[in-house]
């Protein structure tokens, strides 16, 4: 197994036709871990879109706590995740699109009403879930799966976790191929998990060096994913 890098396909393939596949969890699930297995083992046309919030907040877009500020971050962050997958339909290459959370994930972040949210970015709840063909979401653990209880910071941190956990959970509600992964108490086996129902999702023709087994720590073990900072748009 390479490290570090995308294996080769062999698949005959220069073109597939791309779904979109969205990964998505609340802080502290594992999500960073997963798509980093994902990154290093899977093939060149399993291609792993970047998260928007990042993209949006890591380049300076203001995180400001007021209406306006949360409102205007979302919407931009929709419109990048859409420009993004727009960009691997068109380009065919990937034959999945594993998307770092999808558009229904703004619904957990939006001060408003959904049907605001909608109305502002000019779509509507039908047509944003007709678009993705599978949706992973990797629960948040529950208070004691390796949460500090004796400070009361990371307390509260934990009761936001598991809201947006919640609120993850709700907007996503009706997707026909909604696939939820829950908490167990080895990481180890809900990463494989998680791992396992990506790659039902992959062409047969690009299965054939997949992830066997894991034999080695994931690269980021849940300690660092438990350390996510929760947004806190
Ligand atoms: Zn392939
Ligand atoms: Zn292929």
């Amino acid at each position: 197994m390479s490290k570090g890098t995308t294996v080769r396909c062999q698949c005959p393939h220069t073109a597939h036709p791309p779904r979109l596949v969205v990964l998505t969890g609340g802080p502290g699930a594992g999500k960073t871990a997963v798509l980093e297995i994902v990154r290093r083992n899977f093939c060149e046309h399993i291609a792993v879109l970047p998260e928007a919030a990042s993209i949006i907040f890591g380049g300076g877009f203001w995180r400001k706590d007021t209406g306006p500020a949360r409102r205007a971050a979302q919407r931009a962050i929709y419109h990048v995740q859409r420009e993004m997958e727009r960009l691997v339909m068109e380009e065919r290459q990937s034959a999945v699109a594993l998307c770092d959370r999808g558009t229904l994930d703004g619904l957990a972040y939006w001060p408003d009403s959904e049907d605001q949210f909608w109305r502002e970015v000019g779509t509507n709840r039908e047509t944003e879930l007709a678009r993705y063909s599978a949706v992973i979401q990797l629960r948040t653990p529950t208070a004691g799966g390796g949460y500090n209880h004796e400070n009361p910071i990371r307390i509260e941190s934990h009761i936001q976790a598991s809201e947006l956990d919640e609120k993850i959970l709700q907007a996503w509600e009706g997707h026909t191929h909604r696939l939820i992964v829950e908490t167990t108490a080895d990481f180890l086996a809900k990463a494989k998990h998680a791992v396992d129902l990506i790659r039902d999702e992959v062409p047969d023709c690009c299965k054939k060096h997949m992830v066997g087994d894991f034999k080695e720590q994931p690269p980021l073990g849940d300690r660092h994913v438990e350390l996510e900072s929760i947004p806190d748009s």
